[in-house]
């Protein structure tokens, strides 16, 4: 197979910088191209502290589109401008690879019509660390043998939102394999406010938020006499990298746009 020719929106910020270096190392990929909003005209390999590699960044993604001609966009800027980009990605032909979040529903559906319409590949994955998704893969199916079930999510605390996006989405999983079913003593009393978490069906989430954490989850499933405990920890931001290779990768045999890494892992 070809090599894929990736242009990296994103590429100064912490995700893109990782980014960058994936394809770089990466024997199947090339860099085609770099956006960012600062740091314009350096070297994007410079920038990211790995030595030259002969791409200045631009602030616009429509010319790094139009003159490298890439295969696959990855996406890792913010909210802002994420819709715009993947939208311009595929008027261009051009397979988008999406990691930035705040995507609404509407807005996936609308990409999703605008990828079938031109017969493309596409990844839109709120999260891209492939053992995360086996996580939630994995306690969805606990959850229909072991329902008595909670979630512990930890983060750094710079972490805006709680609980975690992850978290929300192992609860959703989780509440279609089980009833929704009133978890621990009935006549429970909190004496701290918050102290059994939050609730969701009938079970709970809690959030954790300390320096020195990175992501970590853990699900744990109680009964007679057992307890299953699954755990999952991003130690840095390479640990997404994997998942968004396999994404690059898969984008060139699709002919439409999938939403989650999950879906793309067996096919
Ligand atoms: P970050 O360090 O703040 O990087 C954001 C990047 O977007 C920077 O390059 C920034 O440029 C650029 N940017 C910001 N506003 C822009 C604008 N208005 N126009 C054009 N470019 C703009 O953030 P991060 O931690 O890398 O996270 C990036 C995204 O990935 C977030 O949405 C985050 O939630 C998501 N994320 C996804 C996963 C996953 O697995 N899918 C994992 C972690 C994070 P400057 O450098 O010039 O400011």
């Amino acid at each position: 197979m070809d090599s894929i020719r990736v242009v990296i929106a994103g590429a100064t910020g912490r995700m893109g910088q990782e980014a960058v270096k994936l394809v770089q190392r990466e024997e199947n990929m090339i860099l085609a191209g770099a956006v960012s909003r600062s740091r314009i005209g350096e070297d994007v390999g410079e920038s990211v502290g790995i030595g030259s590699v002969g791409i200045a960044l631009t602030d616009s993604l429509e010319d790094a589109l139009v003159q490298s001609r890439p295969d696959v966009l990855v996406d890792f800027t913010t909210p802002e401008v994420v819709y715009r980009n993947t939208e311009l990605a595929i008027q261009y032909g051009v397979r988008p690879v999406v990691g930035a979040t705040g995507l609404s529903q509407g807005e996936i559906h609308e990409l999703e019509a605008m990828c079938w319409d031109r017969g493309i590949g596409g990844v839109i994955a709120p999260n891209f660390a492939i053992g995360a998704v086996l996580m939630m893969n994995f306690a969805s199916r606990a959850a229909k043998y072991l329902p008595h079930v909670e979630i512990i999510e930890m983060h750094h605390d710079r972490k805006l939102d709680a609980p975690s996006g992850t978290a929300l989405k192992t609860a959703e999983l989780i509440s279609r394999e089980r009833e929704e079913m009133k978890q621990g003593q009935p006549d429970e009393k909190e004496t701290l406010e918050g102290a059994r978490g939050g609730y969701k069906d009938g079970f709970r989430v809690h959030s954790v938020r300390l320096p020195g954490l990175v992501a970590h989850q853990e699900v744990l499933f109680g009964g007679p006499g057992q307890l299953l405990t699954l755990r999952h920890d991003s130690m840095n931001r390479e640990s997404f990298m994997p998942g968004v290779k396999l994404a690059a990768e898969k984008v060139m045999t699709l002919d439409h746009l999938v939403y989650g890494l999950e879906k793309i892992l067996d096919e």
